[in-house]
């Protein structure tokens, strides 16, 4: 236990833990002491005893009565007896020390156990304390770390603010902006509002001037406000419209035509302003359905591509005129027009007749969903074929049809050809069809079907872009 109390001793200069280590050293030290001490005593009365020994004799009666024996043949009887009484005294002296001793012995074992005791307790807190203590250190780290963390976080945490306040400058900033150009555009607002009721204003009376003008342009005759000029007007400034003057003309004597406003005689009169009103006017498109207000420089443009414009029906029988948009509706129920391509049959008869054959036309959409149709007529041994679009001459602008004729049982194709579509019009001028071919050439090509005894081809078309 003292080795180990050492080697605790030694480390404890290296120790932090080394004032309650001293001072369980003091208190070793204290108890090395009194243990020494103790048996400093111990040997004092062993030492006590051994000279006992010496001058008293033997502790015990059976020693004493040996002692006697031994110094039998030396001594006389009645020195014999005088030493015996002087003995016995003595014995009893020592028995009486030794009984003192052995009180003694105990009562400084005892001492010593609780010493033991009190040392080990000792030892016990010294480990408590020395837990205790790295407990205090870890704590210590842990405060430290904890501060050192928290110091970062509020280092980070200032940051943050001194950003949110930067950021919060930058919005309020931006808020000032938009809230000026919000100002700024109020006023150009109200600006530009107060401006458009004035153009409003002028815009009314300039209409107003124009329709009066209008009316003063309307022919007396026909009603119609003439779009072409020159305008022919009578010497007071009436005006009349071109083919209703023509027409007067010709009903009345010669020289003799009398203006329908003033009957006062027509005579060259053109009229420059009329021309000037005519040409900064919006005029009404006279196809029927349409009515829409279209300005002068875009009247043609606008009948071309009117969805009410008259067309003749796209196939080689049927005259039928009709509205543009309403030729898909006819096309459905036209006996002369098909859906798709087929084999075109040609009779004996037929093959050897030149007189005019005319077959069904054939409609078919292209991939972006356009309506075509194909005629095909044949008339002093020539075959003409056409591409006719549901489109306007601008629609018609960058397309390609490709027609190709095949043997319908070999499939070979004998014939291509590649042309522009022509837009659907009023009329199916089949002189100016783009492609011609000669009836010998397709009778190369053609398949003599046996069991309809007819002559057959297949012709095809489709659409490209370029
Ligand atoms: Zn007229
Ligand atoms: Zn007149
Ligand atoms: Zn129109
Ligand atoms: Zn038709």
């Amino acid at each position: 236990m003292e080795g180990k109390t050492s080697t605790k001793a030694s480390n404890s200069s290296e120790d932090p833990s080394s004032t309650p280590r001293k001072r369980s050293g003091v208190e070793e030290g204290r108890v090395k002491r009194k243990v020494e001490e103790q048996t400093e005593k111990v040997a004092k009365v062993a030492r006590c005893r051994e000279g006992g020994q010496g001058t008293a004799g033997l502790t015990s009666e059976a020693e004493l009565t040996d002692s006697d024996q031994d110094g039998s043949g030396k001594n006389s009887d009645d020195e014999e007896s005088g030493e015996k009484v002087l003995n016995r005294s003595g014995v009893k002296k020592s028995v009486d020390e030794k009984g003192e001793m052995k009180q003694e012995l105990k009562k400084v074992t005892q001492e010593k156990e609780t010493i033991v005791a009190k040392l080990k307790k000792s030892e016990d807190e010294k480990d408590q304390v020395i837990k205790e203590l790295n407990k205090a250190k870890q704590d210590i780290m842990n405060y430290r770390y904890l501060t050192g963390k928290s110091k970062n976080e509020k280092n980070h945490l200032e940051e943050e603010l001194k950003y949110q306040e930067l950021e919060n400058d930058h919005l309020k900033h931006k808020v000032e902006t938009v809230t000026q150009e919000r100002d700024n555009s109020k006023h150009e607002k109200d600006d530009v509002k107060h401006k458009s009721e004035q153009r409003k204003v002028k815009l009314d009376k300039v209409t107003k001037v124009l329709e009066e003008l209008q009316e003063k342009l309307e022919c007396p005759v026909c009603l119609a406000v003439p779009r072409e000029g020159p305008v022919p007007c009578c010497p007071s400034g009436h005006i009349t419209c071109s083919p209703c003057l023509e027409r007067l003309r010709m009903q009345a004597r010669p020289g003799r035509v009398e203006c329908p406003t003033c009957k006062v005689p027509m005579e060259e009169g053109r009229s420059l302003l009329a021309r000037v009103v005519i040409e900064s006017m919006q005029h009404q498109c006279s196809f029927e359905g349409c009515g829409e207000m279209v300005e002068h420089k875009e009247y043609n443009q606008h009948q071309e591509a009117c969805r009410h414009r008259e067309v003749i029906c796209p196939s080689n029988y049927c005259d039928t005129m009709m509205a543009f948009c309403e030729v898909e509706e006819h096309a459905r129920t036209c006996e002369d027009i098909s859906f798709g391509f087929w084999k075109v049959p040609v009779s004996e008869e037929q093959a050897q007749d030149a007189s005019e054959i005319k077959w069904n036309s054939a409609m078919f959409n292209d991939f972006d969903g356009a309506t075509f149709f194909l005629q095909i007529l044949k008339e002093d041994n020539i075959f003409s074929m056409d591409v006719v679009m549901l489109g306007s001459k601008e629609q018609c602008k960058g397309l390609k049809a490709k027609v190709s004729i095949t043997n319908p049982v070999t499939k070979e194709e004998f014939h291509m050809s590649t042309f522009s579509p022509r837009p659907i019009t009023d009329t199916n001028d089949t002189e100016d069809a783009s492609l011609i071919i000669r009836h010998s050439t397709i009778a190369k090509g053609w398949h003599f079907n046996q069991e309809t005894k007819q002559f057959e081809f297949e012709v095809k078309a489709k659409i490209y872009r370029r």
